[in-house]
């Protein structure tokens, strides 16, 4: 049963935009100019589902996940390591794994050094969108080779329509989404 966070569905409702091809575009709020005021509820909303003394590191991908992942921790106190798209020629020491994208019909890898993350982490994982869950399998794999924790994972958006959510959950994986779409066929909006 989707626990829908009204601050978030009301936004999408008004400034979301559902493309062809099952994609829906937030980039007034979301993937391109940010909305810190939004940010902040959606974050509290975070604190309010996942115990922060659960966990004591957030994880999450560049780009689009930083700016909630940071928001989280910077009100829950705890840092924030996002996985990075392109490995620096200066880090060593490197998690690496590889991660299928629908979206842009590519693979590409995320990056982790192993100095921020180990065995001794308990990890929450914060994204904007779960659709097919790579992304996701792909921070499992970073996780794994670290030796660290999976406690749990924050969306800001689930498309239920893909089966990422489904695989998660099936796992065992505390799974939270600030807002559940159950489809966006005709280009229509619709709430799980
Ligand atoms: P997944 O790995 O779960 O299949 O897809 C998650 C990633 O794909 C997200 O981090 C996001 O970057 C991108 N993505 C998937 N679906 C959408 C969508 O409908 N809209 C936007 N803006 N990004 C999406």
């Amino acid at each position: 049963m989707a626990n829908n966070f009204p601050i978030l569905v009301d936004r999408i409702n008004r400034d979301g935009k559902s493309l062809p091809g099952g994609i829906l575009k937030v980039d007034g709020f979301i993937n391109h100019q940010l909305d810190p005021q939004l940010l902040y509820a959606m974050s509290e909303e975070f604190m309010r589902r996942f115990d922060p003394n659960s966990y004591n590191k957030i994880l999450t991908i560049e780009a689009s996940g930083i700016a909630p992942a940071v928001v989280l921790g910077y009100l829950a106190h705890k840092n924030v390591v996002f996985a990075k798209k392109k490995k620096p020629s200066t880090m060593d020491n490197t998690l690496v794994t590889e991660v299928f994208s629908f979206t842009k019909n590519t693979t590409y890898q995320i990056c982790c050094s192993a100095e921020f993350l180990t065995k001794d982490d308990k990890v929450l994982f914060i994204d904007d969108f779960l659709a097919n869950g790579k992304a996701a399998a792909g921070v499992q794999d970073l996780i794994a080779q670290a030796g660290a924790e999976l406690v749990g994972m924050g969306f800001l958006i689930e498309k239920s329509f893909q089966n990422g959510g489904q695989m998660l959950r099936d796992q065992g994986i505390h799974v939270e989404s600030l807002a559940t779409i159950a489809s966006l066929d005709d280009c229509k909006i619709t709430f799980a």
